[in-house]
């Protein structure tokens, strides 16, 4: 390997650049610079869904807290089951839900017992009401029921000690529920981060302003909002810079130690109006890169005193692929998330694909399932960098490695959902 994490071997590769270094190489730096915040507060429990919790959660009481019944129907003992044939029970009281009885049952008897009522001193069983024929206060049972069925104990769902939910983990529906069910009516998550964006370039026009020749429509701080929305941080939209050295050192240096985190799109490339790395270079110690990725090559990472700063490259499509593969896990980091690793399904490919070794790309795909179960996945159409559209229409990145030289139909590649992803 390389001092850059590109082997040697690769330098015969069409696509290859000797100055990039590899995305896994990327990440690995940018983890190595970045801390998580220590910040935390306390919330209702409510609004801790997409939240990150700063504490372990241990449950204090049992969950059920007392032995009760799965069913409506009778509670027994379970040496009054027959072994064939039918036994008869007599009725001398009822258990509901919040108004235990307190009577305990002898040999021969039984107490109508509805879902979650606590199980009467004496009865170990549910004979749930269908399999019995009741007349008066007597029931007849036969042999279908078993020793404990229909009985829920105490702490089967949490119980006292059990470690309920994990530092680090983003609270789900589910997990609110779970803290509910302990009592529990605040929870302590970390802070929330604050992420500033801001577009470059002298053709971008805002939504509602017209289009003169050669203009188009900035589309980055859309996207960028909604990838960011949906991780829960606070959004600071910068609006558009233009492409000059002045203007680029005035948000640059507005931007830096106001947010945890600056994210800007374009101008990171080699072109006569690409100000960024100039700017940056004044204000902070920035490390740019080629990324051996397609989309995505020319990308920045660093820091402008407190702020991390990520520069990604202009097109819209090379702005989600970097957001999602660099930005979010830092973000997730820094929000105090526990690290994964995306997840990769193997699936065959019914779509021939173009490539060219050299580069990882992240073709944008469609997952899906045939008639007969079988699971596929074809790409979304043109595949340039500035087609918004093939993210729009993908729910799935076919992930090809650096040394794939295209991909013929059936053939298996590595699949990353979206879901879980975005
Ligand atoms: P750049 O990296 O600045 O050279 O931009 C690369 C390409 O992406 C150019 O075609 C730009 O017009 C386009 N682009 C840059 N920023 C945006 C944006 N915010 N919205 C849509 N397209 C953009
Ligand atoms: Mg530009």
């Amino acid at each position: 390997m390389t001092e850059n994490g590109i082997n040697k071997d690769y330098s015969c590769m069409d696509d290859y650049d000797p100055n990039s270094i590899l995305p896994d190489e990327a990440l690995k730096i940018i983890f190595n610079k970045i801390s998580a915040t220590t910040e935390t507060e306390s919330i209702p429990i409510r609004e801790s869904l997409g939240r990150v919790l700063a504490t372990n959660i241990t449950s204090e009481i049992n969950v059920p807290s007392g032995r009760n019944s799965a069913m409506d129907g009778y509670a027994i003992n379970a040496v009054d089951l027959p072994f064939n044939g039918k036994i008869s029970l007599k009725i001398i009281g009822s258990s509901f839900a919040g108004k235990p009885s307190n009577i305990k049952i002898k040999k021969g008897e039984c107490i109508r017992i509805m879902t979650g009522a606590i199980m009467p001193d004496g009865s170990d069983t549910v004979v749930m009401q269908e399999a019995v024929e009741r007349s008066g206060d007597t029931i007849a049972l036969g042999i279908e029921t078993k020793a404990g069925n229909n009985v829920r104990e105490a702490g089967e769902d949490l119980a006292i000690g059990d470690l309920v939910l994990e530092k680090g983990i983003k609270v789900t529906p589910a997990d609110i529920g779970l803290l509910a069910s302990l009592g529990l009516a605040k929870v302590t998550v970390y802070r929330k981060i604050r992420v500033a964006f801001f577009s470059t370039g002298d053709e971008l026009r805002s939504v509602g302003d017209k289009l003169d020749n050669g203009a188009i429509y900035d589309s980055n701080r859309y996207t960028l909002y909604g990838m960011l929305k949906r991780l829960g941080v606070d959004t600071i939209d910068m609006g558009v810079v233009k492409d000059n050295r002045k203007l680029m050192d005035k948000a640059l240096s507005d931007a830096k130690g106001k947010s945890d985190v600056l994210i800007t799109s374009g101008g990171v490339s080699v072109g006569e109006a690409d100000y960024v790395k100039e700017s940056l270079l004044k204000y902070g110690e920035v490390d740019f890169w080629k990324v051996a990725m397609k989309p995505g090559r020319p990308f920045t990472f660093g820091k402008l005193d407190s702020t991390y700063f990520f520069g990604l490259p202009g097109n819209p499509v090379s702005v989600m692929v970097t957001f999602y593969q660099f930005v979010q896990p830092a973000l997730k980091r820094i929000i105090g998330e526990k690290a994964t690793s995306p997840m990769l399904l193997k699936v065959p490919c019914i779509s021939k694909l173009k490539k060219r070794p050299g580069r990882v790309e992240y073709q944008r795909g469609i997952l899906e399932c045939d008639d007969t179960g079988r699971m596929t996945v074809r790409k979304t159409g043109a595949q340039g960098s500035g087609i918004l559209r093939s993210m729009a229409d993908a729910n799935c990145f076919i992930v090809l490695s650096l040394e794939n030289n295209g991909v013929s139909p059936e053939d298996l590649v590595d699949v990353q959902l979206f879901h879980g992803l975005v």
